[in-house]
């Protein structure tokens, strides 16, 4: 328990994290100075509203540590080779991820558990569906972490009466937050959840963790100490393996989910129902109905997984069947995850610009018959191929787009050489625009045409749900399209 009035604290990034981080600690007296390589009109107008709130902030050098610092509290994005922690690992200051210290300075009266949920893909979706079912289930709940409210601030809110304004926190957590966890020990007081999933894993910031191996591994960090479920995908070896080989508190259960009928001590479906044989009385001999897989949307396959998973959380919190019934059905996804934009001359025309890994892209392609796909953007190191391979027989035609759409049109050339392909360069104007006119070419009626770009959108957008949106914008501009 550190007297955080006491403390020097350095906080690597003038973000929304780093933001959190100071409006928690610069309040409570602690002498705060934040770090930010960029120099740039935006950081200035960040460090201006940081200064504000009575922090120092030193721009245009991120890699020396300040004097007389007791600890450095990091952004995710930061990667850990960054000269800041070399500095800091001399000097002996420990650094800290914002989950870390939220977990430090989290109330010890009445705190709220943590169910997180990790994976490469599905973390927002799935939390926002947990959200949804606690609500249902009458708890004051947030959806917080990776997605929206940084953890901090949702950990110190207080209601009205001064009290803990949340009872529960549905946490989304990155593999980069994890990375940043101090590890649990048996005995230890360091962070762990009430009860926590990992959805899946796949290659993905690869650059970032330095290999599969350990991107994996930071992500199993999310089980360290887990008091009441590990909540594990059956058909996804990789996560049954960091359950395996997690340590937990005793008595905690390893509860996988699937979209197969479930075996005794799992969640799974049954005709066509989602169906808990878990947290039941008598698992082998009782089940929980917990609602119709039609009733959640989208009703992709990849997205009932994430629904029996958010549901394995709920229940392993005590909510009741008809809650998680009731939170589902309420449940609707965020912009740009399979959105359908519209339909132009029998031809739908489908968002999935949050598809920025081949993991996403193979969920959204599996999910309709004949596809003119939309591809392309910044590759981050991945590879095509067995995304390719995978999705061939969907495939009426490709349009790719982007810096690396080479990567891509290779993969196509290699194990789809009958699928015809069009390209637009990231440096043509109204890039977008000529991409959705020749999608709409290539396209037949009956036929999809899905933006899944498999790919980061940094290359020619500020982000995804810019991409997104002038997806849209175009769609809505085809001749024959009610705009
Ligand atoms: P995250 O927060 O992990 O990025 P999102 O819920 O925002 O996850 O979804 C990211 C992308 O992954 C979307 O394109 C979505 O359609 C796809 N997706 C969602 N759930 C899954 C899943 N379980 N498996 C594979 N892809 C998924």
């Amino acid at each position: 328990d550190a007297p955080w009035g006491e403390l020097s604290v350095c906080v690597a990034g003038t973000g929304i994290t780093g933001a959190s981080v100071v409006r928690a600690l610069a309040p409570l007296g602690a002498r705060v100075v934040v770090v930010d390589g960029a120099d740039t009109d935006a950081a200035r107008s960040r460090a201006a509203d940081l200064a504000a709130h009575g922090a120092t902030v030193r721009l245009g050098d991120a890699d020396t540590l300040p004097e007389g610092v007791d600890v450095v509290v990091t952004s995710p994005g930061w990667r850990p080779e960054s000269p800041l922690f070399a500095a800091a690992a001399a000097a002996g200051v420990p650094v800290w991820g914002d989950v870390e210290l939220a977990w430090r300075m989290r109330p010890r009266e009445g705190a709220a558990p943590w169910l997180a949920i990790t994976g490469t893909n599905g973390k927002t979706t799935t939390v926002r569906m947990l959200a949804s079912i606690l609500d249902a289930a009458g708890h004051r709940a947030e959806a917080v972490g990776n997605v929206g409210t940084p953890v901090l601030d949702a950990v110190l809110a207080r209601d009205e009466h001064g009290a803990p304004a949340f009872d529960v926190l549905a946490l989304e957590l990155s593999s980069f937050q994890l990375h940043w966890l101090d590890p649990w020990t048996e005995g230890s007081t360091a962070v762990r959840m009430k009860a926590a999933a990992v959805l899946n894993i796949a290659p993905d910031h690869l650059d970032w963790h330095g290999s599969p191996e350990a991107y994996a591994l930071d992500k199993g960090r999310i089980f360290a100490g887990a008091e009441v479920a590990c909540v594990y995908n059956l058909a996804d070896p990789a996560t049954e393996k960091l359950v395996r080989d997690a340590d937990v508190t005793e008595g905690c259960r390893a509860v996988g989910f699937g979209l197969g009928a479930p075996a005794p001590g799992t969640f799974g479906l049954v005709e066509d129902i989602l169906v808990d044989r878990a947290f039941v009385p008598d698992m082998r001999n009782e089940a929980a109905e917990l609602g119709a897989a039609a009733d959640v949307v989208p009703t992709a396959p990849h997205n009932i997984a994430n629904a029996l998973a958010a549901a394995a959380l709920a229940r392993a919190h005590g909510v009741s069947a008809k809650a998680v019934r009731d939170g589902l059905r309420a449940f609707r996804p965020d912009a740009h995850r399979i959105a359908h934009v519209a339909t132009v001359a029998d031809v739908d025309y489908i968002d999935d610009s949050k598809a920025t890994n081949g993991h996403a892209a193979a969920a959204s392609l599996n999910a309709y018959e004949s596809i003119v796909w939309i591809a392309g953007g910044l590759a981050k190191g991945a590879s095509f191929d067995d995304l390719v391979v995978g999705a061939r027989e969907h495939l009426r035609a490709v349009v790719l787009l982007g810096a690396d759409r080479a990567v891509i049109r290779d993969a196509l050339a290699r194990h789809a050489p009958d699928v015809p392909v069009a390209e637009v360069a990231e440096t043509d104007t109204g890039a977008m625009e000529l991409v959705v006119r020749k999608a709409a070419e290539l396209a037949r009626p009956g036929d999809t045409v899905l933006l899944a770009p498999a790919c980061a959108s940094m290359d020619m957008f500020s982000n995804y749900g810019a991409r997104g949106d002038a997806f849209a914008d175009a769609v809505h501009r085809l001749p024959g399209a009610d705009s």
